[in-house]
């Protein structure tokens, strides 16, 4: 029973072996995801602060024009105040160069606010993109080894499969098909030992009797509670 059960764990080794690998692979695409995404989020956030500039800039334009025409106005009320004759005429061109200046103010306040805001957007901007910029090498390269691991792993499977196949044929056919059978059932190893009369697949106490059938090793135990095949390498004081 032991050098059956020897073949048998020596196939387990390489099949865990495999899927160890399968699974880190499955996670790899995952990862690399996860790094791309994090990439277009910075960039996006990027472009939402450009947008954010030019929106400004348009609502600047409009007010600097607003403003060349006020400043207009009050240089021909400048200019008009020459040719004044009249008191009353005075008075009319005072109150409209009162309003022009009223408007100018206001205008320049709303200007001011825009550049402020502006500013203030671009300061953010400058500190994104530094970030970005001191992340994005290190994300490249997390992203590289990422890959390369990705080869490294799919032709090392390559191998372990091979090798595994080999081992198929070697383990006798009834134990390999109910190893197979278990497998289906169970995550994790089906063939496991039993030192000291614990089954370390479910760590459970099994009967002395059985331990010594283990020990002495005639025929196939498994644990009655997790139906795991038991293997020791106590050695059997018979033989
Ligand atoms: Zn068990």
């Amino acid at each position: 029973m032991k050098t059956l059960l020897e073949d048998l764990i020596a196939l387990q080794d390489v099949e865990v072996k495999i899927f160890k690998a399968e699974s880190e692979l499955e996670e790899i695409p995952k990862k690399i995801e996860e790094i791309d995404s994090i990439i277009v989020a910075r960039k996006r956030a990027l472009e939402t602060i450009d947008e954010e500039i030019s929106a400004f800039e348009e609502r600047k334009r409009p007010l600097e024009a607003e403003l060349e025409e006020n400043q207009s106005i009050l240089d021909a009320a400048d200019a008009r105040v020459k040719r004044i004759k009249t008191n009353k005429e005075y008075l009319a061109l005072q109150r409209e160069g009162d309003i022009a200046k009223r408007r100018k103010v206001n205008i320049e306040e709303q200007i001011l606010s825009l550049m402020e805001k502006m500013e203030n957007r671009l300061k953010g901007r400058e500190r994104l993109q530094k970030s970005f910029n001191d992340d994005k090498g290190l994300l490249e390269e997390k992203k590289n080894q990422l890959l390369a691991r990705s080869d490294t792993l799919k032709s090392s499977l390559k191998g372990i499969k091979r090798k595994a196949d080999k081992l198929r044929k070697t383990v006798d056919p009834s134990l390999l098909a109910k190893y197979d059978k278990m497998r289906q059932n169970k995550k994790g190893l089906v063939v496991v030992p039993c030192d000291n009369g614990v089954c370390s697949g479910c760590h459970m106490h099994i009967p002395p009797q059985l331990f010594n059938e283990i020990i002495k090793g005639d025929r196939l135990i498994v644990c009655p509670l997790c139906q795991r095949i038991l293997y020791t390498s106590t050695k059997s004081k018979t033989k």
